[in-house]
Order: structure tokens, then sequence, then C-alpha cells
């Protein structure tokens, strides 16, 4: 008999499902990969701002030497922006190594962690790694039920995480919703709240949840650099926490994480007041292209929030991973559900507007 290796709550673990990139596409397909239209990640359709090329530029001949441990510049950056000192700050590799570093602070194999039905797909792995109880609550809407949340948290509940806007169904909770919800969380449950699509919120949808770290001690609020901020592959983001908690999350911290070159361009594009905007036009103006022509197309969508959409291709659980392989022979990349138990959906990441419009044309040819 061969000898099991680590143990039965890693081997148990489901490997997170990545976009695929557009060389394997052309490879598989034989296609061009200059034509191939890639919606399947929610990266930046307007690529990564100038500021943040011209930044990795200037840091280019310091790579022999290791990077800041502390990220002094890059948290200087985020306490200017969110009026925290440095000491609520942590960094990540990627807003992924957060939630990750999460899981591993707080919770011992056995433990529980809460997290919502068709929430983002990390929060299970997470729970996994650490041998820790996923508690999953039936969504409602396809969003997050935060009532049925707090009744789910049990004795050993150690963690719970929540998305907003939420990937992959896009649904938002308002700010009071999430505010009744945190007066409603023991003290000794720490609530992860992952806003990686916060900047793409319309202006009267913004709301301030580091008010709440300030009123929270088991509160962290977790961002990314890999959406708006368009640096997906530098893999850059950050907790907003209390001290306390801030301690224990670098404590486990691996200290290199956030690399040099990342620093640098997330320095810069933390500043980037006008690439933000820039982006944040283009998929309030991407959503209204794709979702009318879902409409005239008769396709039932979750009204979105973040930069993507959520469409249901068919009324079989095929549906979604059939149109998805016709998709791809058309050149046009977007991402399959059935994982997350949505086999009759696909998520559209919202791009420039001549990829929307490749992505409809193909859509449609496909269900015709
Ligand atoms: C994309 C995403 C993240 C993290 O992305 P990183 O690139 O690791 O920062 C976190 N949460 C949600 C809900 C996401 O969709």
């Amino acid at each position: 008999m061969s000898i099991q290796l680590g143990p039965d709550y890693v081997r148990a673990i489901a490997p997170y499902q990545a976009g695929k990139p557009i060389s394997e596409v052309a490879r598989e397909f034989g296609l061009d990969e200059a034509k191939i239209v890639k919606l399947a990640s929610n990266e930046n359709p307007l690529g990564m701002p100038e500021s943040a090329r011209r930044a990795m530029q200037a840091a280019f001949d310091e790579l022999a030497r290791y990077p800041d441990a502390n990220g002094f510049e890059l948290k200087q950056a985020i306490s200017a922006r969110y009026g925290v000192p440095q000491d609520w700050i942590t960094l990540g590799n990627g807003s992924n190594d957060i939630l990750e570093l999460a899981a591993h602070a707080l919770v011992q194999p056995g433990e529980s962690v809460v997290y919502a039905q068709y929430s983002f797909a990390v929060y299970p792995l997470a729970t996994q790694a650490v041998g820790g109880r996923g508690i999953v609550v039936a969504a409602k809407d396809y969003g997050h039920d935060l009532d049925a949340m707090a009744a789910a948290i049990a004795a050993d509940t150690r963690l719970v995480y929540i998305a907003n806007p939420n990937n992959p169904t896009g649904t938002f909770l308002p700010a009071e919703k999430i505010a009744a919800f945190l007066a409603r969380v023991p003290a000794n449950v720490v609530v992860v709240l992952d806003e990686a699509y916060n900047e793409y919120l319309a202006p009267e949808l913004q709301y301030d949840s580091i008010a709440w770290v300030r009123e929270y001690p088991n509160l962290i609020v977790s961002r990314t650099l890999s959406k708006a901020y368009g640096l997906a592959g530098l893999r850059v983001g950050f907790a907003i926490a209390q001290p306390p908690l801030t301690d224990l999350l670098n404590r486990i911290r691996q200290p290199f994480n956030v690399n040099s070159l990342a620093q640098a361009a997330a320095v810069a594009a933390l500043n980037d007041t006008e690439f933000l905007a820039r982006s944040a036009r283009l998929n309030a103006d991407g959503y209204r292209q794709l979702t009318a022509a879902f409409e005239a197309m008769g396709l039932e969508y979750v009204p979105s929030f973040g930069n993507f959409v959520l469409v249901r291709v068919g009324d079989d659980d095929g549906a979604g991973a059939r149109v998805n392989l016709a998709l791809l022979k058309q050149g046009v990349i977007v991402r399959p559900v059935a994982s997350y138990g949505l086999p009759q959906w696909l998520r559209i990441s919202i791009g420039l507007p001549e990829e929307n419009e490749a992505f409809i044309a193909a859509l449609k040819k496909v269900l015709s």
C-alpha cells in the first residue's frame, strides 16, 4: 500500500481553477494570440497605469537587493490614502495572501469559518488549508444573507469572510447591512471584509469601512491592487486592522512577501487617481454595453457592482461548459463557474468596448 503524505484536510482540497491564459488557449485551439479576447479574470482592460510602469523602471537597478520587509513607502502611501497609522497595515502578496494569513493566524484544525454560498473560492481553500471546517451559508438572491450568516456563527467559529462586492456574482451589500452585521458578531470572531472591487462602486454607494475598523478590534478590511489598479500580475494587496490583529497577521507573514517592483508600482498606482477614475468610467460604460446585449438576447444576469457580470447561458447543467467551449473556439475566454455550483452561468469580465463587442458577437453566434 502506498504511503499517504500530508493530512486528510490538505488531500481533500480541490485546487483553485484559474482563468485560462491566452497562450494556452492559442495552443489548444490553434488560434492567433493577438486575436484572442480574455474576459476571464476580472483584470483591468486598460492594462497597468503608466505611472506604475515608470516607478518600476526606476526601481529596476535595485533588484539585487531584498525588498523592504516592512514596505515603508507603500505603507506610507496607504496610510496617507486611508488615514490609518502604519501599524494598522499588513501587506500581502495579492489580497489572496491576506485571506490566507487570516486563516493561518486565527483558525486551528477543527474550528469553523463562516462564508456564503457563491462567494469567493479562496474562502473555502484558505479554510481547508488550516484544517478548518467551512460553514457555508445559503445565498439570498445570489448574494450574502448576513442575518443567516450571523445566526450561523457557532461556538467554535473564529473567522467570517464577506466579499463586498462579491465575486463571482457581483452582488453588493449596502453599508447599513454590514454595520448591523458587525454589531452582532461576537468579539472573539474576526470578520474579513474583502473589498477587492471597492474602487468600482459608484460614489453614492461608497461607504467608510475604515471607520468600522476603528470601532471593531475584530475587523480586517482587505483591499487589492489587482483589479481597478491594474496590477494583477505583480501581486499586491493589503489589510487594514487595529494593531493587535495586524501584529498577529504580520507574525506569520513572509518577511519579503511583496517584491520591490510590486511595492514601487503600488505606490504609484495608489496615487494615480486619474487612472482609477478612467478605469471606473470605462467599467460603467462596459457594464451598460454587456447588460444591454443580455437584455436584447433575453438572457438573465445578476446585476453587478464589480467589473464582471454573471450571465445565465442555458437551462441545463451542461450549458455553462458547452457555451464556454464554443466561445473558446471563437477565441473568447470567459469564466465557467460550475465549480461555484453555478453550472448554467458564465462570468464575463468587463473589457474594452471592442472586446465586449467581440464577446457579444461570439455569444450571439454560439447561442443561435
Ligand atoms: C480577485 C479577488 C481577490 C484577490 O485578488 P488578489 O489578486 O489576490 O489581490 C480577493 N477577493 C475577491 C473577491 C476577488 O475577486
